[in-house]
């Protein structure tokens, strides 16, 4: 894998920069997660394939965008401090990041710092599950609740949930009490009404995807998305994504390589259409209050 290019300091702004985020330790049935950063990123080289998106960006030429270090985790008990400080990092020098690998509790800190950059933020969360619960198991961390938190902080505009098939009574109060867009698994085909005027910020849990595409997750939910309608999500979304994560890949399920070689191809097409949204310095509306 020496063909990773890890120069963050050379980074300039409205670069694309890619971090793994090796962190499980908020899973509530099944670690593995953490291992996922480095499976996405030999998937992505993998010679089985080439370095092409579909819209023709070769992101071989590594220009526009590039891997970091994976964080790394000394203090476990500051792990969310340490990854919205990064993140802050990033986005001060005006680099959008993509994260990779962690289990979904992850991106509440990353949005803490999205949040104080940008003041009209949407996000498009795709997922099995809608991850509202007030706490679970006594973790009000879990990564059952990230989007609880974010919601009780006020840190986006909307919150608009694609995907979802595992609904409970009191995670339909939640998304209620927050103002929750959901567009439920069995009514998918609305997802093309999907609109967004600004920055959006695509969250993907790999559970969105039907467990026949990507068996590699720990929640295991049939009746989910083909590798298909997620890839045009990503191609045909309206909006400016300005940053995103792909989270609760877990390669310890994953025995052929099948899962991490689909998150391989949604960061493909990710890193890609970011790629093509360059010039949009603009959207970083706020100045934070550090
Ligand atoms: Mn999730
Ligand atoms: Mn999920």
């Amino acid at each position: 894998m020496s063909n990773f290019n890890i120069k963050e300091k050379n980074l300039t702004a409205e670069e694309i920069a890619v971090i793994g985020i090796p962190f499980d330790e908020n899973s509530s049935f099944r670690r593995g997660a953490a291992l996922a950063p480095m499976r996405i990123r030999e998937a992505l080289f993998s010679e089985s394939t080439n370095m092409w998106t579909e819209k023709s960006i070769d992101l071989g030429l590594m220009s526009g965008w590039q891997f970091l270090d994976d964080l790394e985790f000394l203090n476990r008990k500051m792990a969310f401090e340490l990854i919205e400080s990064k993140i802050n990092e990033l986005l001060n020098k005006k680099i959008r990041v993509i994260s990779i690998g962690g289990d979904h509790s992850i991106t509440y800190p990353i949005i803490r710092a999205y949040g104080k950059w940008y003041s009209k933020l949407s996000i498009l969360h795709l997922d099995a599950h809608p991850d509202l619960y007030d706490e679970l198991y006594g973790n009000r961390h879990s990564h059952a609740c990230p989007f609880a938190r974010i919601m009780e902080e006020n840190l986006v505009k909307r919150l608009v949930q694609v995907g979802v098939r595992t609904l409970t009574g009191h995670q339909r109060e939640q998304a209620k009490r927050f103002g929750v867009e959901i567009i439920e698994m069995r009514e998918i085909d609305r997802v093309n009404e999907i609109m967004f005027n600004g920055p959006v910020y695509l969250s993907l849990d790999m559970d969105c995807l039907d467990p026949a595409f990507a068996p590699g997750v720990s929640h295991h939910e049939p009746g989910g998305m083909s590798t298909r309608e997620v890839l045009r999500i990503i191609q045909n979304l309206k909006g400016k994504l300005i940053g995103a994560d792909l989270v609760e890949y877990n390669p310890e399920r994953d025995p052929q390589d099948i899962t991490g070689m689909v998150a391989g191809k949604l960061l493909k097409e990710i890193i890609g259409r970011m790629l093509e949204e360059k010039n949009n310095g603009g959207y970083r509306d706020r100045t934070p209050h550090l």
